[in-house]
């Protein structure tokens, strides 16, 4: 029997793990770790109404306090694991800190020191994310990345006040922080070393459009390019040299290239760590420690492959999941991923998954009017659908194609 689980993350997926204990029954004693010193917040709002001022940064917030303190949990904000023992089911903590941005920290060792506390566990739940890939040059003052709520209030003061802005990466971060940028009346180059905007992420025919659309609304495209380095005076960024040797001037830098998942603190664990903590289709990692949320990565049986998705919906979905498993449903964790992406007035909203060497097929509207769904088709079954502008009822049912991995029957 658990008596005492204990949550690392205070995040979306932390927070749902924890909640659906409870929901679900748990009575015992339950901890939740989170390394930021806020209680758990959203975080796809702070490349869109954070940074573009629409919202003030209070309601990023998940829960009031009154619900924190319904979960009857002991809540340790500023507090990191450094370490676990896997066998002796202990937990390593570092000291808790009131420092504004404990994830720009460099990640701990996870090696004992001074101030390192035990915890003992019965069932563990590791819900840590991921942290903001980085450049040479990222601590010259002036280079952003947005992974915290801190990051988001840091970039949205230097936006206010610098005119030129370079955004590295055109990944859903790099384009919502463009989009958001242009917004503001800024000067805005978005860089890339691919051909288009998102086109790793959903292909050409997406991509051409996304490009359009930043070019439409003022974004400097700059693609095919890759950064070679930062320019700087007096330790402050003024420019980012290109591939080519073209110098962008820059007051404001975004590095936006993707993120690595949180798994630092486990290198002595001996847990399965690969793109990700793995784990099997139940999101189990070892007996009575399952992973949740972007740092999780485990066998989909619905897609037949192994997956680790860094999406909202996702992370509560997948808390809520290992909080059953681990009071013993012992069910595979099988969704449809589901993530959505604003940039202007253009909602993107994704079901599936979208391999690189799927054939695409529209299946919904037209392009042309901006309001249409594309239908991803690998090995002949629909496995991904993309909604531009989509009406939400029309893309639910478009969805199931993809729940039902329907063969390709689509676009007849
Ligand atoms: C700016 C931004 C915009 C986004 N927009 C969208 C969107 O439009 N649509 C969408 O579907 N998804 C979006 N996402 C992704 C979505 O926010 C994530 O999938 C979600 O936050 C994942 O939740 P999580 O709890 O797994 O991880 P996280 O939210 O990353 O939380 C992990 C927490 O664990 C803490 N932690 C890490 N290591 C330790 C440790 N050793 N000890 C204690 N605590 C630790 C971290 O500090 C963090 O607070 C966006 C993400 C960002 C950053």
């Amino acid at each position: 029997m658990l008596r005492h689980v204990v949550v690392v993350g205070a995040s979306a997926a932390g927070l749902s793990a924890a909640e659906s204990l409870r929901s679900k029954g748990y009575d015992g004693k339950l901890t939740l770790i989170g390394e930021e010193p806020h209680p758990p917040y959203d975080r796809p709002p702070l490349t869109k109404q954070v940074l573009s001022g629409v919202w003030e940064p209070e309601r990023v917030v998940l829960r009031d306090q009154t619900a924190i303190s319904k979960l009857d949990a002991d809540v340790r904000l500023g507090q990191t694991a450094v370490g676990l023992d896997v066998s002796q089911r202990t937990l390593r903590l570092g000291p808790r800190t009131a420092g504004p941005d404990p994830a720009r920290r460099e990640p701990q060792s996870g090696q004992a020191g001074t101030g390192v506390e035990q915890l003992a566990f019965d069932g563990l739940v590791i819900a840590t994310g991921v942290r903001a890939r980085r450049l040479p040059g990222s601590e010259l003052a002036g280079v952003h990345t947005v992974r915290t709520l801190d990051d988001a209030l840091a970039l949205r003061s230097a936006l206010l006040s610098g005119p030129r802005v370079v955004v590295v990466g055109a990944g859903f971060l790099g384009t919502e922080v463009a989009a958001a940028a242009r917004g503001l009346g800024l000067d805005v180059t978005l860089v890339d070393p691919g051909p288009a905007p998102l086109q790793r992420q959903f292909g050409v025919r997406v991509a051409d459009l996304v490009a359009q659309t930043h070019s439409d609304h003022g974004v400097r495209l700059r693609m095919n390019s890759g950064v070679t380095r930062f320019v700087s005076t007096e330790g402050r960024v003024t420019g980012v040299e290109l591939t080519d040797r073209t110098v962008l001037a820059a007051d404001v830098v975004v590095v936006a290239i993707g993120a690595v998942p949180a798994t630092e603190w486990l290198a002595d664990s001996r847990l399965p760590i690969g793109d990700g903590l793995e784990c099997d289709a139940t999101c189990r990692a070892a007996p009575g420690i399952y992973a949740a949320g972007d740092v999780a990565s485990w066998y989909n049986p619905r897609f037949d492959r192994r997956m680790r998705v860094e999406h909202r919906l996702n992370a509560t979905e997948q808390g809520s999941a290992v909080a059953a498993n681990l009071l013993g449903a012992d069910q595979p964790f099988a969704p449809v991923p589901y993530f959505w992406s604003d940039q202007y007035d253009v909602r993107l909203q994704a079901y599936g998954i979208f391999p690189r060497d799927a054939t695409t097929t529209v299946v919904h509207g037209d392009p042309s009017d901006r309001r249409f769904a594309v239908a991803y088709v690998e090995n002949g079954t629909v496995v991904g659908v993309l909604g531009w502008n989509c009406p939400p009822r029309d893309l639910r049912a478009l969805r199931q194609l993809v729940a039902d991995r329907a063969p390709d029957l689509v676009g007849r």
